[in-house]
């Protein structure tokens, strides 16, 4: 059985999902989770890997010190890791 969306313009009922048969307005989609034709959202969650600023429109010595942000951010994020590790097992 197909799925009767209710147009918000004109309040007729229709099978289409993109837009409303009667008067053609654009469906809202309002799901949080709903693939919104982005490939960056097609997983649910993703584990953030380390990632090299390679954006050729920023010069080279600018993209350097993003870098080398980067690495100070994932040297912080490991140690606060090991730390909060180390204290599991304390607590445990
Ligand atoms: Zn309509």
């Amino acid at each position: 059985m197909a799925t009767q969306l209710k147009c918000t313009q004109c309040g007729e009922w229709g099978e289409d999902l993109d837009r409303c048969p009667s008067c053609a307005a654009l469906r809202q989609v309002h799901s949080t989770f709903a693939n919104q034709e982005n490939p960056n959202r097609h997983k649910a969650f993703e584990m953030p890997t380390m990632e090299w600023n390679t954006d050729p429109q920023i010069s080279a010595w600018k993209r350097s010190l993003i870098n080398t942000g980067k690495a100070m951010h994932w040297m912080v994020l490991a140690v606060g890791g090991a730390i909060a590790w180390m204290a599991y097992w304390v607590a445990v």
